[in-house]
């Protein structure tokens, strides 16, 4: 990825995508001081992208760290990376960590640098293929409690065990793996937030031990308006056998319905595609926004 044409931000100034380096004894690479995000522009506008940037300060404060820009600075700098990039259908990757000036797990002192890459990423959407649902393994990891780690952060700490998971999910033939929490409940995919289904209820789990996406949120919102309910609950993995519909949400996988978890099987119905639909019309750029 890291042979490309294009530019990256990288602590204030436009450098050459294959120029963006950092030193072998930054921080962030040995203990896991890196925070970051994962965005979408659709039509040329980044979907929620305030919310995007508030979430990375706030992640990086859950790790002790401050960024050194404001939410205004941050969100300057993904306007100048997307219109740079002449793209309008992109995913934006911020990322912040600690630097090299002192190694040890004690790093005060250490500078704490940002970096917004940008690149093509059209929302890719063939209802008919997309219908078909997505097949889930369960994963051996839990997610871990909120006294283990800072489980709310987007922590890049807390992909180790996702990489994992998704890679062993990918060697079964998977697409991806559903984690439980350390109690056991449901919690969420490697990357995505879940839902499910029945007798015309949305079930999903309470996002107090894991990352509460902000695709989750806007896929709440939109079903509430439809005037769907929706409960947020501990659910336990047995309950996924009653489950009609399953999808899973995030800024990457939209709305992505899911046709098989382990030994569970759903069909993806009518609420599931009124909800996909909802949010590909909810991300566009409203031609009378301000
Ligand atoms: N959980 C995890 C672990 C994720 O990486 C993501 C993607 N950022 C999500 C949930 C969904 O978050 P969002 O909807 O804000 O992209």
């Amino acid at each position: 990825f890291d042979e490309r044409e294009g530019t990256i931000w990288f602590d204030g100034a436009m450098v050459p995508w294959r120029e963006a380096k950092i030193h072998v004894l930054t921080h962030g690479l040995h203990y896991g001081s890196a925070v970051f995000e994962g965005e979408r522009a659709y039509g040329g506008r980044i979907f929620k992208s305030l919310e995007h940037s508030e979430r990375l300060r706030r992640s990086a404060q859950l790790l002790d760290f401050e960024i050194p820009y404001s939410v205004a600075e941050i969100e300057a700098a993904k306007e100048l990376v997307l219109k740079t990039s002449g793209l309008t259908e992109a995913y934006l990757r911020p990322v912040a960590w600690r630097g090299s000036e002192m190694m040890g797990v004690a790093a005060q002192q250490n500078t704490i640098h940002l970096a917004i890459a940008a690149w093509e990423w059209p929302s890719y959407f063939d209802p008919a293929t997309k219908m078909k649902g997505i097949r889930l393994d369960i994963a051996d990891y839990r997610r871990p409690d909120p006294r283990t780690a800072p489980s709310t952060s987007k922590a890049a700490g807390l992909y180790m065990i996702c990489t994992i998971s998704k890679h062993r999910a990918e060697n079964k033939g998977y697409a991806d793996a559903l984690m439980l929490d350390w109690e056991d409940n449901v919690a969420e995919c490697t990357g995505a937030n879940v839902f499910f289904i029945r007798d015309g209820v949305i079930h999903t789990p309470n996002a107090d031990r894991f990352l509460n996406g902000l695709t989750r949120q806007t896929v709440i919102d939109l079903a509430r308006r439809r005037g769907f309910e929706v409960v947020e609950r501990r659910i336990r993995p047995e309950e996924m056998e009653g489950f009609a519909e399953c999808f899973i949400t995030g800024s990457a996988a939209e709305v992505t319905p899911v046709a098989e978890i382990g030994p569970y099987r759903f069909t993806p119905g009518a609420m599931t595609k009124t909800l996909m639909d909802d949010y590909l019309a909810e991300v566009q750029p409203k031609a009378n926004a301000a």
